[in-house]
């Protein structure tokens, strides 16, 4: 089993050696070429607009789309990457793949709070709380009928799942708990063991 990081910019390397960690087999994606040999893929966090417009020169966005199109592929998006995979978003934001049905609302904590940790109870992987980083981050004010929110802050969302799409408002890969990358490969073995 594979998985591709997205790596056109953004915290890439975080994300490859998280995944190394728990056993997968990890590979940085730039080119179209590059999708396909994987069978899931992680967007980084970074900077949405920029990771936005990079994808699309590059014609990655199209080649992620015909690929989750076609088959089932999961794809997580954290941070800029939920941006990315949002349908809905507040805040410039020109270049997405608008795949979840959610509303992200860009910055939403404001430049203060720009960047804090909490621990969030995180019933789908169980005891102990997760140590979660949040960096500038989007807030999800809205999530459609078919998304589950996995795990709430202060009565937002920060965690949600449709199908074959992860997000998380957070960074896993900036911590040393490595269960939400052992989650999404879980999600990306379920979807080969049923092709
Ligand atoms: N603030 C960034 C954006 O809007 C996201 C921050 C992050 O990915 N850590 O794109």
């Amino acid at each position: 089993m594979r998985i591709g990081v997205l790596a056109v910019q953004g915290d890439v390397r975080e994300h490859l050696t998280h995944l190394r960690e728990v056993g997968v087999e990890a590979l940085p994606v730039k080119t179209t070429e590059q999708m396909a040999g994987i069978h899931g893929l992680i967007i980084p966090g970074g900077e949405s607009t920029t990771i936005g417009m990079l994808m699309q020169e590059y014609g990655l966005d199209q080649a992620i789309l015909d690929r989750y199109r076609s088959e089932p592929f999961p794809i997580w998006g954290t941070c800029a990457g939920l941006i990315l995979l949002a349908k809905e978003v507040h805040g410039w934001s020109p270049a997405r793949l608008g795949l979840l049905d959610i509303t992200a609302d860009r910055n939403a904590y404001g430049r203060q709070l720009a960047s804090f940790e909490a621990w969030l109870e995180i019933p789908a992987l169980g005891e102990p709380p997760f140590p979660a980083v949040f960096i500038r981050a989007p807030r999800i004010s809205r999530v459609g009928p078919s998304v589950q929110t996995l795990a709430w802050h202060d009565g937002w969302p920060v965690m949600a799942r449709a199908g074959h799409l992860l997000v998380t408002t957070f960074h896993p890969e900036m911590t040393s708990d490595h269960r939400v990358h052992a989650y999404f490969a879980g999600m990306v073995e379920a979807c080969r063991s049923r092709v």
